[in-house]
């Protein structure tokens, strides 16, 4: 970051119907919007001039409209939504934006409650390539893996450029392949992150427990599984985060459609992802 330069934005209501009650969603209620933006302000001072920097009525105006569009169940969502058009500012270096929500219907007496995200722009931030893996045999699984991929997309500090299509596979179990066993679907985003990758994974099961994965069983049914396949080249084995996973190399339903999304792919460690999946015996 340049400076320390700041311009706040506080107090901003809009009447929206964001919330998870159908109340909230016929009648709408205030949202109180606060935004705090790290920006250089040399060049308005040096010119005197509006264009030298992020003109507040302007900035006022497109968080009111991102606001009051697209009713979402929770403010987090609204609040990010908020801090991505902020950041679309080349200008703007870091946004901390807080959504207040006055009226929540806690039904308790409360005097405010409200989220505020702080968020760096990314073209800031050191950028690493990951692959993930997505997995699943309970319920509809492609229509899991399917919002699975959204909710990455969405993820903030998590950019995706490809997701593989879903291949079918015969459930791996402790004892070999189970074909009684509902068949598995899988897939591979890859992208880039600015996350570390403890908090990566911690987003990646985060995920996982909103879609009702239960740990029943090790190598149990599942109705998501997220693994983080690679990050970058790095080479991590702590207690509770082993990257490049231990066992991709080992797992055609890994890295096939791994191989689809990026064919030129490598395995830190281990070498072409095509010449992994011929030992396999699965040549591409
Ligand atoms: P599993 O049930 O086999 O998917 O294992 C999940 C557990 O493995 C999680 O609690 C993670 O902390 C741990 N783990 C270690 N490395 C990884 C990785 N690269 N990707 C996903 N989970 C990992």
């Amino acid at each position: 970051m340049t400076t320390g330069d700041r311009i706040l934005l506080t107090g901003l209501t809009v009447r929206a119907f964001h919330g998870v009650h159908a109340e909230e969603r016929e009648q709408g209620q205030d949202f109180v919007v606060d935004v705090e933006l790290v920006v250089p302000l040399g060049v308005a001072v040096a010119t005197d001039d509006v264009l030298g920097t992020v003109h507040y009525g302007e900035l006022a105006r497109g968080i009111v409209a991102a606001v009051e569009r697209d009713p979402v169940d929770l403010i987090e969502t609204v609040a990010d939504r908020v801090a991505r058009l902020v950041l679309a500012d080349e200008r703007v270096e870091r946004a901390i934006v807080t959504v207040h929500k006055p009226q929540a219907p806690i039904g308790l007496p409360f005097g405010d409650v409200a989220v505020r995200v702080d968020r760096t722009a990314e073209r800031l931030l050191r950028r690493s390539h990951v692959v993930i893996a997505l997995g699943g045999n309970l319920g509809d699984p492609a229509a899991t893996l399917d919002a699975a991929v959204a909710a990455l997309g969405r993820l903030p500090g998590l950019t995706l450029t490809a997701a593989s299509r879903p291949i079918e596979t015969v459930a791996l179990t402790v004892a070999g392949p189970d074909p009684d066993k509902p068949r598995y679907v899988n897939r591979v985003a890859v992208g880039e992150t600015t996350l570390e990758p403890r908090a990566l994974l911690g987003d990646l099961l985060g995920i996982e427990r909103v879609f009702g994965r239960q740990r029943l069983e090790h190598w149990g049914d599942r109705t998501l599984d997220l693994d983080l396949v690679a990050y970058g080249d790095l080479r991590i084995d702590e207690p509770g985060l082993t990257v490049p996973h231990p066992r991709a190399h080992e797992r055609d339903f890994v890295l096939a459609p791994w191989l689809e999304v990026e064919p030129e792919a490598v395995l830190p460690g281990r070498g072409p992802v095509r010449d992994l999946l011929a030992a396999l015996g699965r040549p591409a």
